[in-house]
């Protein structure tokens, strides 16, 4: 059986024959760059949650995954330390590439907090991110995107959109995006967003790697996965609620 418990983390594989990394209990055991470390150093995060022990090594292993973990428990570091290592691993960049990263967030106080959780570690290792959100102009997001530079976009799904079809020309290339995250799915399932996440992704790389995570598993979820992941290995933290 690949199921496997450690201090309440189910995991289980949903292919078989694939290669699952264990967790990892110590920071120093996750291949993180030097930068990240002494961030966490900094933050006095002395070991990694529960989510983080087991997601961190999965996604940065680069396989499709669903992180199911209640809230509170550092879903936010378990696919953002990730992506550091990955925009490493895509050097060199020109500034005029777009986003390697994108993070889709229901709601623009998420994605506001998302972005203010991975500062220090992106300024640490020299990147940039942007947000895009409604209820704020969009020429000013528009003009920070256009400015460049920027690694990981993290948006709500409406917004997006509208920077997709904006009639001010495609500000927005995607061609470079290979990190997915979705995050806070189940709200943003809540929230009716399915068809936009659908329109979003279908215009992203296919050999990208996607990641979703969430709080609780409801039925439709598992659809939404089916659609835009890839052979995910599922890490659930707790029960399935
Ligand atoms: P979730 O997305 O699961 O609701 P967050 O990622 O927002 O949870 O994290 C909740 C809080 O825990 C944040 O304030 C975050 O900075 C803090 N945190 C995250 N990881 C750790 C850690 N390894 N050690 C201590 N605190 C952490
Ligand atoms: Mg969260």
């Amino acid at each position: 059986d690949l199921r496997l418990e450690l201090d309440g983390i189910k995991v289980k594989p949903s292919t078989k024959g694939t290669q699952i990394p264990n967790p990892v209990v110590h920071w120093g055991q996750m291949g993180l760059s030097l930068s990240s470390l002494n961030v966490l150093t900094s933050l006095g995060y002395s070991k990694p949650t529960s989510i983080q022990s087991q997601a961190i090594p999965i996604a940065e292993s680069g396989l499709d995954m669903i992180g199911v973990a209640k809230t509170g428990s550092g879903k936010t570091l378990a696919f953002g330390l990730p992506i550091i290592r990955h925009i490493a691993d895509q050097r060199p960049l020109k500034a005029s590439d777009g986003p390697i990263v994108l993070i889709l967030a229901p709601t623009r106080e998420l994605s506001v907090q998302i972005v203010r959780e991975l500062k220090p570690f992106l300024k640490a290792a020299g990147l940039k991110a942007a947000c895009a959100y409604g209820g704020a102009p969009i020429k000013d997001q528009i003009a920070e995107i256009k400015r460049g530079g920027i690694h990981v976009l993290c948006a709500t799904p409406g917004r997006l959109i509208d920077l997709l079809t904006s009639n001010s020309g495609r500000v927005l290339s995607f061609k470079r995006i290979t990190y997915v995250v979705l995050d806070e799915a189940d709200r943003m399932l809540d929230m009716g967003f399915e068809p936009q996440v659908d329109k979003i992704l279908s215009n992203i790389r296919p050999d990208r790697q996607t990641v979703l995570f969430s709080a609780t598993f409801p039925k439709n979820m598992a659809s939404l996965a089916k659609k835009h992941l890839t052979k995910p290995v599922e890490v659930t933290v707790g029960g399935r609620s």
